[in-house]
């Protein structure tokens, strides 16, 4: 289907054509646009919210189209139909295969052989692909010509990233005046910053997009386009993926030069905490773990202490199980609040703690690890490498949980903390200002240690406050309780991107 170019339609059709669907409350749709979920390709943080959030989205009503690519090795379902897309004189047979994921919600893979069967998602070698826009319109494109002709108009469309930031641009170019998706408001969520989505701007004609988009309130940047920065111009609603990560990337410090386009559009932009899995990740029916606990009973805990201690070579005597155990699974960056930790380690070894570190990274900041758990075997272990069967035993056995991260969008593993009744200590930046509330006496619904500078001697009296809350064990285990009570299951998060989807589509219609 050819989309019916801007201004070429009668006034009184084009009125009626950009209302956006009308849908009733029992048959809303959204049409989901992005280029990773799992369990079909997998690369980051990204495919597991495309994972989940449709699912979630179901269970509360709503009718779900996922969009994405088919890459090489995907297995993709039956495919349900074929047709021809054309973009600026580039034309593919493009074949769409579709999988359940849900009562209400499909994946639909866009099958496009030239541009996706390669062997990598983005690029071979750290170079990006050189037809990435192109690979990344046709995604979009694809996906809205498929909606349009399945009579699958959606009431909202919802883009990922640079990859679908297309998808509100074309919204507003090519199919405004568009007989099914015309009018259709978009919603835009950022995942990572740090990708823009940045070509030369020849490529606008080459993707049916009109010169006047290369403008500095549109998709220009510095000279170039961006298709994050056509993403935040165009969508009505904009999010991220925490509260406080909506308002750190509006300063220069956490913006990537990024924080003026966004504090245009402060009014719109809006931050949703990521929800986790909480089958994988649940200390009742965790299948990692020696013995099953809950808010009810912890003794599993302990069990998981022990355990945990011998897989570090640490000793489990009555004396190490009664010292307060400090776990870290992450990445070994500087991202991740590393440096910091490195400008303290003698403070932090004469700390009245034992240590449990798994990750992989930088070169030095194994090194540095494994140094410390040779130096001090008593206590510290240190663990370089992958391990997700171990990984849950830390989060469980653990009392305490050290992610000192500079900067973290949303973060998981505090999340999985709380959860496992393991007191998270985190610097007060995105998803852990978000999710860890900071044990003072004035809070009574206190789960963790949260520290606001970003410096040791902070991170070194955050600790110390943990430490001597740890003997107090009535307040500790009202920590413990209110952390393993908090709800971060994607259900919650369903539920406020419904309350954003609406929004969006209030917006268009005032507007239209
Ligand atoms: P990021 O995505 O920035 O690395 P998150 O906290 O959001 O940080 O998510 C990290 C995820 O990867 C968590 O599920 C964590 O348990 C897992 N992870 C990180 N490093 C390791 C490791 N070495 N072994 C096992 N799991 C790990």
């Amino acid at each position: 289907m050819t989309p019916v170019k801007r201004g070429t339609r009668p006034p009184a059709q084009r009125r009626r054509a950009r209302g956006p669907a009308s849908v009733g409350p029992s048959s809303p749709r959204v049409l989901i646009i992005g280029s990773e979920a799992v369990p079909f390709a997998k690369t980051g943080g990204l495919a597991d919210v495309l994972g989940a959030l449709p699912v979630a989205l179901a269970r509360l009503g709503w009718s779900v189209d996922l969009a994405l690519p088919r890459y090489r090795g995907v297995t993709a379902g039956p495919p349900v139909d074929r047709f021809p897309i054309s973009i600026g004189g580039y034309t593919r047979e493009v074949g769409f295969h579709e999988t359940p994921l849900g009562a209400s919600a499909r994946a639909v893979l866009v099958d496009c052989p030239d541009l996706f069967d390669r062997d990598s998602l983005y690029g071979v070698d750290n170079t990006d692909y050189p037809d990435n826009p192109r690979r990344f319109a046709m995604l979009v494109r694809a996906a809205l010509e498929f909606a349009a002709r399945h009579g699958a108009r959606p009431s909202v469309v919802h883009a990922h990233d640079w990859q679908g930031g297309l998808a509100p641009v074309y919204l507003k170019t090519l199919y405004a005046s568009h007989p099914v998706l015309g009018g259709t408001p978009a919603v835009f969520t950022i995942h990572n910053l740090a990708y823009q989505g940045l070509f030369e701007p020849d490529w606008l004609p080459r993707l049916d997009l009109p010169w006047d988009l290369f403008a500095i309130e549109r998709l220009e940047y510095w000279g170039r386009i961006s298709f994050l920065k056509g993403g935040i111009n165009e969508a009505e609603v904009i999010t991220t993926v925490s509260r406080q990560y909506a308002r750190d990337i509006q300063t220069p410090e956490f913006g990537f030069g990024f924080d003026g386009i966004l504090r245009r559009r402060a009014a719109d932009l809006v931050g949703v905490l990521n929800g986790i899995d909480e089958n994988k990740w649940n200390p009742s029916t965790d299948q990692f773990l020696p013995a099953a606990f809950g808010p009810d009973d912890l003794s599993g805990k302990e069990a998981a202490k022990r355990e945990v201690l011998s897989r570090y070579g640490l000793p489990a005597g009555e004396t190490t199980m009664k010292r307060p155990l400090i776990g870290m699974i992450s990445r070994m960056v500087d991202q991740k609040g590393f440096d910091l930790i490195a400008s303290l380690v003698d403070d932090l070894v004469a700390l009245d703690a034992t240590w449990i570190v798994l990750g992989t990274g930088e070169p030095r900041y194994q090194n540095l690890w494994t140094m410390l758990a040779a130096r001090h075997p008593d206590r510290v272990g240190a663990r370089i490498g992958f391990d997700e069967g171990l990984a849950h035993v830390i989060e469980a056995g653990a009392d305490m949980f050290l992610m000192p991260s500079r900067f973290e969008p949303c973060g998981l593993n505090q999340m999985y903390s709380l959860r496992y009744g393991t007191v998270p200590i985190v610097h007060a930046v995105g998803g852990l200002a978000d999710t860890v509330q900071d044990a003072t006496p004035r809070h009574a619904k206190s789960t963790g240690f949260v520290f606001r500078e970003y410096t040791g001697s902070a991170l070194l009296a955050a600790l110390q406050r943990a430490l001597r809350l740890f003997q107090d064990r009535r307040r500790w285990r009202t920590l413990q309780m209110a952390g393993m009570r908090q709800d971060n299951s994607w259900d919650r998060s369903a539920r406020e991107y419904v309350k954003i989807y609406e929004r969006a589509l209030s917006h268009a219609q005032s507007r239209g």
